[in-house]
């Protein structure tokens, strides 16, 4: 079975389609600009990447767009549209309700939407990418794949904040953590690198992008996450400031107006911000902090510092630790980084392998000495197909 998965943006949306039994991508894109003008890039597999300009005002004509590609009998990768045999939604906010991936139907349409307060940005536009497929595929069964279920099962004192309850009670503050899919599918890859049972291990995920997180994955099962109520907190990362003293709100707040703020916390910090504005990007910044430009370095260290720290916090809430996993943008490419933060780990009996880790990008390696008590690993994130194969196994049900 073929299962195209969609990753809604509020103008934008990534496809991918998966041959399920295989895991082959046949094709991939994007739509861009949707509501603006509209811009499509297509790339089947092995194939030259397209690119056209399409009015795209809304997510249907996107998806159209989407299926006359896929279907297109010269660059297309299927005959028709029943060769799409399920379409997977990634969804960002599932709150306290749901735990796991689900088939959709209305009722988890209307709970996806009473989630809309957590996640005012994502979810709204991940409902829109389910109307516009239900539009064109009525009769295609569709899943949603939730950023926050993994981390339903970390425990009351992991999510709560210490705030008056009643504000948990009343309005669901608390904490939820994102980037489950890759969490959960990278932790699962690397308990088959260890060798040893899912449910038998003690696993540290740094999934280190433009938004990062770190988890604890104990016997399979997050157990803590540095992501919040909203990916604001934890790590610094490429825009965002991470863990801060919640009294700077109020004395920027004298300064600025709150949306202000929020822009400042969001968009204008993290290394970026660190960075004097310099870029978020680790490439910019590895090439700046080579030539001697101390602001680079100093945002390189602070984060890389981050990491370390809530290594250090998960290392202790799981009584020890198997192996750290480096995922995603900056964890599968960025080695200054990963050997800033295993700098700080020889305690935990990590033998690093400094050699190996030079140069290496992209690639899944074991990036510890033979004899090192704990492992270190690389391992690519893949969203999408951990997407298809959850589509997959729920649609067979
Ligand atoms: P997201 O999915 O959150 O947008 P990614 O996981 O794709 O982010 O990571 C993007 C980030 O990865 C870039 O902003 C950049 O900092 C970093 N990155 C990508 N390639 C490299 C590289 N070769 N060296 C260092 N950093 C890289």
């Amino acid at each position: 079975m073929n299962v195209l998965v969609i990753n809604c943006g509020s103008s934008s949306l990534k496809f991918q389609l998966i041959n399920a039994k295989s895991e082959e991508v046949l094709a991939k894109g994007i739509c861009e600009r949707i509501g603006i003008d509209g811009r499509l890039t297509y790339q089947p597999e092995g194939g030259e990447k397209e690119k056209s300009e399409k009015a795209m005002p809304t997510h249907t004509e996107a998806i159209q767009f989407v299926i006359e590609a896929l279907t297109n009998p010269e660059t297309g990768v299927v005959n028709s549209l029943d060769e799409i045999g399920a379409v997977g939604h990634r969804m960002v906010h599932g709150g306290e309700k749901f735990a796991s991936s689900v088939v959709i139907t209305d009722e988890v349409k209307k709970a996806v939407e009473e989630c809309n307060d957590l996640a005012p940005l994502h979810n709204p536009a991940n409902l829109i990418g389910v109307a516009a497929c239900e539009n064109l595929m009525p009769n295609t069964p569709m899943v949603a794949v939730f950023d926050t279920a993994f981390h339903q099962t970390m425990p009351p004192k992991a999510y709560m904040y210490g705030l008056p309850y009643e504000y948990y009670e009343k309005y669901k503050v608390r904490r939820y953590g994102f980037h489950g899919t890759s969490h959960s599918f990278v932790s699962k890859r690397a308990a088959e690198l260890l060798g040893k049972a899912y449910d038998e291990t003690k696993t540290i995920v740094c999934h280190l992008g433009n938004g990062s997180s770190v988890t604890a994955v104990l016997n399979g099962k997050s157990v803590d996450t540095s992501m919040g109520l909203t990916p604001l907190e934890g790590l610094v990362m490429g825009t965002r400031c991470g863990d801060i003293d919640p009294a700077i709100m109020e004395f920027l707040a004298h300064k600025l107006d709150v949306d202000g703020v929020m822009k400042i916390l969001n968009k204008d910090s993290g290394v970026y911000g660190l960075s004097g504005g310099l870029s978020s990007d680790f490439r910019d910044l590895t090439d700046a902090s080579l030539a001697g430009d101390k602001k680079a370095q100093i945002a390189m260290e602070v984060f890389s510092y981050r990491v370390a720290k809530y290594i250090g916090a998960y290392v202790a809430v799981m009584n020890g630790v198997d192996d750290i996993v480096f995922t995603a943008g900056i964890g599968e490419n960025d080695d200054i980084v990963r050997e800033q933060v295993c700098s700080y780990l020889g305690y935990l009996g990590i033998e690093f392998n400094t050699e190996l880790n030079k140069g290496l990008r992209g690639k899944e390696t074991e990036l510890s000495m033979p004899g090192s008590k704990v492992k270190v690993f690389v391992i690519p994130t893949n969203e999408e197909l951990a997407i298809a194969r959850e589509t997959l196994e729920l649609v067979r049900k």
